[in-house]
């Protein structure tokens, strides 16, 4: 299927979500998530509309960043090695897996402009899961006060592979929570106004649960 046509259903699910739950359909930003296809077909969602898009590799995000020219908004969304800050800083806006000190010093070293950051956070405590643990999130932030590169956008989240419904939104809720708090401590770094959470399987219910954006691969670039 065209990604013209998956895009405008994946709207329409983001519309009724957004009416399910009272929000405005303009606070939900899509960002494609472009791992697992050709640079065609990155090209063929710029095309149709997408301004956002995201990858967790260096080499794909380079790749198609070239190709399109960093005409788009680009998001890092994986587990990102310090090493590689150097290679990426200079084409993303948004990093959505800070979820360390050492990788907020090397993006501090590296960036020339400041970088909108989420703090990745492992709400579901899998072993597999990347992220901070819920209780250090505050301390975390609050350790970043002198790092003049990043700014503290928002937190992010990969919900457990699942299809249980509750257990999704338990998660979605918890990170929620986790924001209220961040907000609460009110330090100009670290507005936190947005919570990256969704994928293909879930956006709707991360929508529902305040989702502002979310990230979709398979359902919405998948061939
Ligand atoms: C791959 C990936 C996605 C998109 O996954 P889909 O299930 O294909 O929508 C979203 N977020 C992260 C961090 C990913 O690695």
């Amino acid at each position: 299927m065209k990604v013209e046509k998956k895009f405008a259903l994946i709207k329409e699910n983001i519309e009724s979500a957004c009416k399910r739950a009272n929000r405005k359909p303009e606070d939900v930003t899509v960002v494609a998530v472009t791992k697992y296809v050709s640079t065609e077909r990155a090209i063929e969602a710029f095309n149709a509309g997408i301004e956002h898009f995201g990858e967790n590799r260096e080499e794909g995000l380079t790749s198609k960043w070239e190709i399109l020219e960093g005409r788009p908004i680009w998001h890092f969304i994986g587990t990102l090695q310090s090493r590689k800050v150097k290679n990426i800083i200079d084409k993303v806006t948004y990093i959505h897996s800070l979820d360390r000190l050492s990788l907020a010093k090397e993006i501090q070293r590296r960036a020339k402009t400041r970088i909108k950051c989420f703090v990745q956070v492992n709400v579901s405590g899998e072993d597999t899961k990347h992220g901070i643990n819920p209780d250090e999130v505050i301390p975390f932030i609050r350790q970043l006060d002198s790092y003049t590169n990043i700014q503290i956008v928002g937190l992010m989240t990969m919900a457990p592979n699942t299809s249980d419904e509750d257990a999704l939104r338990n998660c979605f809720r918890s990170l929620k929570e986790i924001q209220e708090e961040v907000k609460k401590i009110n330090l100009d770094y670290a507005p936190c106004n947005e919570l990256s959470m969704g994928m293909s399987n879930d956006y709707m219910i991360a929508i529902e649960e305040g989702a502002t954006f979310v990230r979709i691969g398979t359902a919405l670039v998948g061939e």
